[in-house]
C-alpha cells in the first residue's frame, strides 16, 4: 500500500490490530497520534473528511489556496516549551513566517486604532500611549496575565491525572489556578481600572478564545494574551503544511493515516474501548481508542448510548458550543499591499459593545459589529503571486448558530436557492463594511465564496459550527470530565477540548491526552524538550 511522500495518508490502509486509533486528524488528534508513534506505538489515524488536519486543513478554489482555522499562531519557535515540541514532532520540516513586528491592529469606532506587537515591552507602550493616566492599571494586567499563566500549569497537571486522585489532590493542584480560573474576564477588568475604553481594548483577543468578556474565563484570556507575548506566526507553504509534516513523523514509525474514514461508533466491550466500527460497517480493533474529534461529539455521537456512563455524558454535554462564524473566502488579483493589506490581521469593531457575540443578521440592513480580517497569501513567503498577481483574503465573524439550522441535514451545495440566497445577502453585506475600510481592493475582488457554520459541520464535524469547542467559561475550568481520560477503560479524549482553545491549544490537549496514555513513556520523550537547546 503506497503513500505519496507530500501526502503521507490514503484511502485505505493495512488491515492489522493497532496498539491505538485514533479518530479525527485535527491539530489535536495528529500531536497524540505523532507522540505515539514516537514511543514506538503502531498508530492508526481515520479522518472522515477527504483532506487531513481538521480546522488546519487548506482548500483550493480556481487559482486561490486559502486556510480554514489558522491566521495566526503563537509559541511556534524554539524559545517556547510547545515550539520545541512541535519543532520535534514534525521533524524540523515545518517552517514559520512572523506576521511582522506588529502582527495585529484593532481598529475602533471613532478612528481609535491600536496595535498588538511581538514584544511584551512595546505592547506596553502602546497602551500606555493611547491610555496615559491607565499606567498603573496597565501593570497590573500584565502582571495578573503572567500569575495567571504561571498558575495554569497546576490546573493540566490535574487534568492528566484519573478524575478520583485529581479531584483528591484538587486543594493542592487547583490552589493558585482557581483564582483566576474562575473569575471572568469581565470581574478583573473591573477590578483594574474604570477607564471602558481600556477595558474593550485589553479584552480585545477574545475572539481568539470565542467567550466574550462577560463569559469568558481571565484563565484562557490570560493564556492567549501570553500565547501572542512573542508574536504570532503562520506555516511556511500554507496551514496544509502541518498535517503534511506531522503525519509524515506518524508514517515514519509505521502508524497510518485513512481518509474519507468516518467513524460510525466506537466499540464498547466488557466497559473497555477496542476499536471502531466505520460508516460502511468495517471493524477495526485496537488496545486503545483516542477520540479528537470534540468532546461533545465523542459523547453524544461515537459512544453507543448503551455504553454511555450518565455523569459523564451530562457533564459534557452540559458545555455550551463556544459560538459558530461565518467566513468569506476571497480572491484578489492585483498588488492588494498598496490598499492596506498586509501580513498582520485587521480588526475591524463597528462598536465599543464587545459583548456583542454575534451578528443578528435577521435585520436586513443590519451589518456584523465585527469583521476579522487577514490576508493569507501575504503571510507565506513561499507564496508565488505570479503575472496576475494573485492573493487572497478572509473575513470571519461570528453568527447564531440557530439561524441556519433549518437547513441542517441538507447536503453541501445542494442546500436549495433559500439558503444560497441568504449567503449572497450576507456576502454582499459584508463586503459592503469591508469596503468601507478598505475600498482600494474592491477593483481587485475576482471571487468570494462564504462558509456557513453548516460548511464547517459539513467538513470538520464540531457541535453546532463551534468555532473552539467548548465555551471557555469558569464552568468549563470546573468541569471534571473535560480530561483526556474517559470512565470508559481505553478511551482517552484529545483536541481543543481537553486543552484550549486555538491551534496550540488543540496540541496541548494532544499532549496531556498522550501523556494521560503513556505516562512513563510520554514524560521521558518530553523531558529532554523541556529546556531550550544549547546549539
Ligand atoms: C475560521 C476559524 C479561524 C480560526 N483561527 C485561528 C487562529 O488564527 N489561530 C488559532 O490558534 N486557532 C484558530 N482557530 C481555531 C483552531 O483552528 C481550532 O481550535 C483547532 O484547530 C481545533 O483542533 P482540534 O484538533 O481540537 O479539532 P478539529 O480541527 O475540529 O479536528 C477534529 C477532526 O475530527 C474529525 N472527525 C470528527 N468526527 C469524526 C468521525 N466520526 N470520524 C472520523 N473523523 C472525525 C473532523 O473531520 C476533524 O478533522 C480558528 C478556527 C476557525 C474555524
Amino acid at each position: 500500500m503506497e503513500r505519496d511522500d507530500d501526502r503521507p495518508w490514503s484511502r485505505t490502509a493495512p488491515s492489522q490490530r493497532w496498539d491505538y486509533i485514533v479518530i479525527g486528524s485535527g491539530m489535536g488528534g495528529m500531536t497524540t497520534a505523532a507522540i505515539l508513534a514516537k514511543l514506538g506505538k503502531r498508530v492508526l489515524v481515520l479522518e472522515r473528511h477527504y483532506v487531513p488536519g481538521g480546522f488546519t486543513h487548506s482548500f483550493k478554489r480556481k487559482r486561490w489556496h486559502w486556510d480554514v482555522g489558522v491566521h495566526a499562531i503563537g509559541e511556534v519557535t524554539e524559545k517556547a516549551l510547545l515550539g520545541r515540541i512541535l519543532g520535534d514532532l514534525t521533524g524540523g520540516r515545518l517552517k514559520w513566517a512572523s506576521l511582522g513586528a506588529e502582527y495585529e491592529h484593532f481598529h475602533y469606532p471613532d478612528g481609535f486604532d491600536i496595535s498588538f506587537p511581538d514584544n511584551r515591552r512595546q505592547y506596553k507602550e502602546n497602551l500606555y500611549e493611547a491610555f496615559p493616566d491607565e499606567r498603573e492599571a496597565i501593570d497590573r494586567y500584565f502582571s495578573e496575565v503572567r500569575h495567571a499563566v504561571s498558575a495554569m500549569w497546576g490546573y493540566y497537571a490535574s487534568r492528566v491525572l484519573p478524575e478520583g486522585l485529581a479531584t483528591a489532590l484538587s486543594p493542592l493542584t487547583l490552589r493558585a489556578s482557581s483564582r483566576y480560573t474562575d473569575r471572568t474576564l469581565r470581574s478583573v477588568l473591573d477590578e483594574i481600572t474604570t477607564n471602558p475604553r481600556l477595558k474593550v481594548v485589553l479584552a480585545g483577543q477574545w475572539g481568539y478564545y470565542g467567550s466574550p468578556p462577560s463569559q469568558g474565563s481571565f484563565a484562557i484570556h490570560a493564556s492567549v494574551v501570553h500565547h501572542f507575548l512573542h508574536g504570532a506566526y503562520y506555516p511556511v507553504g500554507g496551514a496544509g503544511n502541518i498535517a503534511r509534516t506531522m503525519l509524515r513523523t506518524v508514517a515514519d514509525a509505521g502508524g497510518w493515516t485513512r481518509i474519507r474514514a468516518e467513524v460510525d461508533h466506537i466499540l464498547i466491550e466488557d466497559g473497555a474501548a477496542v476499536g471502531v466500527r466505520m460508516k460502511d460497517g468495517e471493524e477495526i480493533r485496537a488496545d486503545r481508542v483516542v477520540s479528537a474529534a470534540n468532546a461533545r461529539v465523542t459523547v453524544s455521537q461515537l459512544v453507543p448510548p448503551e455504553a454511555r456512563p450518565a455523569e459523564w455524558a451530562a457533564a459534557v454535554n452540559a458545555m455550551p458550543p463556544s459560538p459558530a462564524h461565518v467566513c468569506l473566502y476571497m480572491g484578489f488579483e492585483g498588488d492588494i499591499t498598496k490598499a492596506g493589506a498586509g501580513a498582520a490581521n485587521q480588526w475591524f469593531w463597528e462598536t465599543w459593545d464587545t459583548e456583542l457575540t454575534a451578528w443578528d443578521f435577521t435585520d436586513s440592513d443590519s451589518l456584523p459589529p465585527l469583521l476579522y480580517t487577514s490576508y493569507p497569501s501575504l503571510k507565506d513567503p513561499s507564496h508565488d503571486p505570479g503575472p496576475s498577481m494573485l492573493h487572497t483574503g478572509e473575513i470571519v465573524t461570528f453568527v447564531p448558530y440557530e439561524s441556519f439550522a433549518k437547513w441542517r441535514g441538507s447536503a453541501w451545495m445542494k442546500r436549495g436557492p433559500e439558503y444560497e440566497a441568504l449567503k449572497d445577502d450576507l456576502t454582499a453585506r459584508m463586503l459592503k463594511l469591508f469596503f468601507k475600510h478598505r475600498p482600494g481592493l474592491e477593483p481587485m475582488l475576482r471571487h468570494a465564496e462564504l462558509s456557513t457554520p453548516l460548511t464547517t459541520e459539513h467538513f470538520a464535524n464540531p457541535a453546532a459550527g463551534a468555532i473552539y469547542g467548548v465555551v471557555s467559561t469558569p464552568d468549563r475550568y470546573r468541569n471534571p470530565w473535560l480530561r483526556p481520560r474517559t470512565p470508559i477503560r481505553n478511551l482517552f479524549l484529545s483536541g481543543c477540548d481537553v486543552g484550549s482553545a486555538g491551534v496550540m491549544g488543540a496540541f496541548a490537549g494532544g499532549l496531556l491526552s498522550a501523556v494521560a496514555a503513556e505516562p512513563t513513556a510520554a514524560l521521558r520523550y518530553l523531558r529532554p524538550l523541556a529546556m531550550p537547546s544549547r546549539r
